[in-house]
Parts: C-alpha cells; sequence; structure tokens
C-alpha cells in the first residue's frame, strides 16, 4: 500500500517538523489543503476497500446458499438410503422366510424319500420272497398251507391287502413327493427373484452413497471457500478500520493546524493592540512637546485594494451589489438554506480580507470554487471568513492577512452562476455542516 506508507510519513513529518512555539506540541507544517488531499486520498482507498468487503459479503451469502442447496440435496440422498436400506431389510427378511420355507420343504421331501424307500424294500422283500419261493406258486404255497378254508380265505385276503395296500400308499407318497419337489422348484425360483431384487437394491443404494459422498465433498469445498472469504473479509475490514482511523488522525491534524493558525491571529491581535497604544502614547508625548503638523500615515491596509476599508475590526470583503442575503433561499426553483451573503460586479473586481488575520486554507474545490478561507481573532474571539468562487486566490495557507488586504479576484470558479463573491462568516471554526454560520451582516455594514 503506497497510499497507506505515504499518509503516515506525512503524519510522522507533521508530528516532528515546526511547531509555533506559543502553540507546544502538536502544530504542524502542513497545510490543511495538503491535509484534506491525504485526508480525500485516504477516504478514497477506504471507500474502495468497503466496496471490496461488500462484495466479499454477497459472495458469503451465495455461498451459504449453495450451501443450504447441497445440505438439503444431501438429506435428500439420507431419505433415500434410509428408504432403501429398508427395502433391502425387507427382502432379506422375505429371503430368510424363504430359505426357512425350502429348507422345511427338503426336510419333508428327504422324510418322504426315506419312506417310500422304506415301503420300496419292504415291497421288493415281499416280492423276493414270492419269487423264491416259486412265483405265484408261492402264493399257492401261503394258502396251501392252511389249516383249514377259513384260514386259507383269511390267507388270500391277507397276501392281496398287504401288497395293494403297500402299493397304494407307496404310489400317494411318490405324488405327495413330487408335489414338494414342484413347490420346492416353485420357491427357489422366487428366492431368485428375490436374491435380484436384492442385489438391485444393493447397486441403488451404493449409487446413492457415492452421489452423497460427492456432495459431501462439495459442501467441504464451500465450507473451505467460505472460511477463506471471511478470512478476507476480516483482513480488509481491519484495513478499512485501519484507515479509517488514519483518516480521522489526518482530521484532527486539520484541526490542530487550524487551532495553531488561530491562536496565532489572537496574538497577532495583542500585539497589535499593544502597538497602537505604544503609537498613541508617543504621539500623545509628541503633541504634548511639539504639538506640530501630524505625520498621517494610516495603518497597514494594503495600497492595492481598491476597495473603500472601513474603520473597526471589519470592512466589505468587496464592492459590487448584494444579490443574495444569509438564509432561505431559492436557488433554481429550490428552497435551500444560503450560508453566505452574495456580492457581485463586473470587470475586475479585487475581494480583501474582512478582518486581520491567518489563511487557513486557500485551494480549489468543485463547489466553492477557487476559496479562500482566513482565521480571525477580535477581541479574543475566533472568527473564520470563506471567499468563495474567486478568479484567482493571491494567498496561500498559513499566511498572516490585514483587514482589507487582497486575496483575490471575484470569479465565477466551482458551483456558481455568474461572476459573484460567496462570503461566509463563522463563529470560531468552519466545519462542513457550517453550523457556526451567521449572517456576516451581524458584524459588518454591508
Ligand atoms: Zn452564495
Amino acid at each position: 500500500m503506497n497510499k497507506k506508507h505515504f499518509v503516515s510519513i506525512a503524519i510522522a513529518a507533521a508530528l516532528t517538523i515546526g511547531s509555533f512555539p506559543a502553540m507546544g506540541t502538536t502544530a504542524n507544517a502542513t497545510s490543511v489543503e495538503d491535509l484534506k488531499k491525504k485526508q480525500g486520498e485516504v477516504s478514497s482507498q477506504k471507500d474502495k476497500i468497503n466496496s471490496e468487503i461488500n462484495k466479499k459479503k454477497s459472495e458469503i451469502n451465495e455461498n451459504i446458499d449453495k450451501q443450504q442447496d447441497i445440505k438439503a440435496k444431501i438429506a435428500e440422498f439420507d431419505a433415500k438410503i434410509r428408504d432403501t436400506e429398508n427395502k433391502i431389510a425387507e427382502k432379506a427378511k422375505e429371503i430368510d422366510e424363504t430359505n426357512a420355507e425350502i429348507d422345511q420343504l427338503k426336510k419333508e421331501i428327504k422324510e418322504l424319500e426315506t419312506k417310500i424307500k422304506e415301503r420300496n424294500e419292504l415291497l421288493k422283500e415281499r416280492a423276493r420272497a414270492i419269487q423264491e419261493k416259486g412265483g405265484s406258486a408261492n402264493y399257492l404255497d401261503v394258502l396251501l398251507g392252511a389249516e383249514s378254508f377259513g384260514d386259507f380265505i383269511n390267507r388270500v385276503s391277507a397276501v392281496n391287502t398287504i401288497v395293494s395296500a403297500d402299493k397304494k400308499i407307496m404310489d400317494e407318497q411318490k405324488r405327495d413327493q413330487e408335489e414338494l419337489e414342484k413347490k420346492q422348484k416353485e420357491v427357489e425360483t422366487k428366492l431368485a427373484e428375490l436374491e435380484d431384487d436384492k442385489a438391485g437394491l444393493e447397486t441403488l443404494k451404493q449409487d446413492l452413497n457415492s452421489e452423497k459422498a460427492q456432495k459431501a465433498e462439495l459442501f467441504k469445498q464451500l465450507e473451505k471457500q467460505q472460511a477463506s472469504l471471511e478470512k478476507e473479509k476480516v483482513n480488509l475490514e481491519k484495513e478499512s478500520s485501519e484507515l479509517a482511523k488514519m483518516e480521522q488522525q489526518i482530521g484532527g491534524e486539520i484541526q490542530a493546524e487550524q487551532a495553531r493558525l488561530a491562536e496565532l491571529a489572537r496574538q497577532r491581535e495583542i500585539e497589535k493592540k499593544r502597538q497602537a497604544e505604544a503609537a498613541a502614547k508617543k504621539a500623545a508625548a509628541q503633541k504634548a512637546t511639539t504639538s506640530s503638523s501630524s505625520g498621517g500615515s494610516s495603518a497597514s491596509a494594503s495600497a492595492s485594494a481598491s476597495v473603500p476599508v472601513s474603520s473597526g475590526a471589519w470592512t466589505r470583503p468587496a464592492s459590487g451589489a448584494i444579490t443574495t442575503e444569509y438564509g432561505w433561499d431559492n436557488l433554481n426553483g429550490e428552497s435551500r438554506f444560503h450560508y453566505g451573503t452574495d456580492i457581485a460586479a463586473r470587470g475586475s473586481v479585487p475581494i480583501v480580507a474582512a478582518a486581520d488575520g491567518y489563511v487557513i486554507k486557500s485551494h480549489y474545490s468543485s463547489s466553492y470554487g477557487n476559496v479562500v478561507y482566513i482565521t480571525h481573532s477580535i477581541n479574543g474571539k475566533t472568527f473564520t471568513t470563506v471567499y468563495a468562487h474567486m478568479s484567482s486566490a493571491l494567498v496561500s495557507s498559513g499566511q498572516p492577512i490585514d483587514k482589507g488586504q487582497q486575496i483575490g479576484y471575484m470569479g465565477d470558479t466551482g458551483y456558481s452562476f455568474g461572476q459573484h463573491l460567496h462570503f461566509e462568516l463563522h463563529e470560531g471554526s468552519w466545519n462542513g455542516s457550517k453550523s457556526n454560520s451567521v449572517n456576516p451582516r451581524k458584524y459588518i455594514n454591508l
């Protein structure tokens, strides 16, 4: 920051260089307009930084909006993931139930298989027993082995019953087994479908998780970005407050310079009074001894001023007509308070100091044009006069000035419509709100 450096050097210089003996510590040699200029530079630098701060603020807000969007999306993903997890759990439960069903079916099938096998063995054994005894003849043996006819009948029916009953049961069991196998196949198909569904859901969950992770990463980046924006903002704010401090410090310097010049004016007034008293005493003594002709030279009024200088502390600052009085008035159809008195005249019109004093400021401003500020001390009281819109100024700041001494020419510079002098009188020092302004007619016979 070049400007900052420049300003702090200026302040350091102001604090060390030149001081009026009567003023003590804070008086400085830097002119008020230089300080004003520096203050303006610091102020515009501060404005620039403040607008950067506002930019950072809106960037931070944008960032926060984005973060909220992403947070909402992450929440959506979380909800979807939870939903998917629930569905997966449901599928897993169904799969467990189906597996249990399959196990149960397998067990039932196995039991039936065992029973069928046993029955089959039994039937085979019987068939073998019959064969070993020689085909149907063996049945005959069984039958012929009957001890009585009743026994014979019994034996015939027993053989038939046993064989056909066994066969019937075995057939039924075979049918049952087939049915169970068919059911097992169906359940296994259902299981495969469930596994498929579950796998699909697992994939969906994975996708959701990776999308969520991406959003979370983006969120992290935004948080980081926000942190650095906040840091930048804090640094800018620090810089801005430093500049504001500097601006204030320069304001203090300006006040100190104004006070220094006011004090100079006060001391000058005291000295002038003392000299006048001494001169009067001397003249009285001379009159007493010689009582001859007087050496009539008037005090110190500049010969260059063509304005008649009035006696007393004050004099009219320019000749011409009063065109606008102090107070409320109308400018271009708008009501405004006029803080001075306008005096207008044509041609080359000299402007003179309204009283003894010191020039505080002599510079150009866009509103006042070429303007001179003078501080006065009248009976120990400080006044400030302002002479605006001059075509040119002949004095510079810090310069002592006498009542009636020419300080410039009437002009039309700055915010002015036609050649005139805008003259202000302030009781005390001048300030931006012009709160010390009074009607010049209170002191000067215009
Ligand atoms: Zn005016």
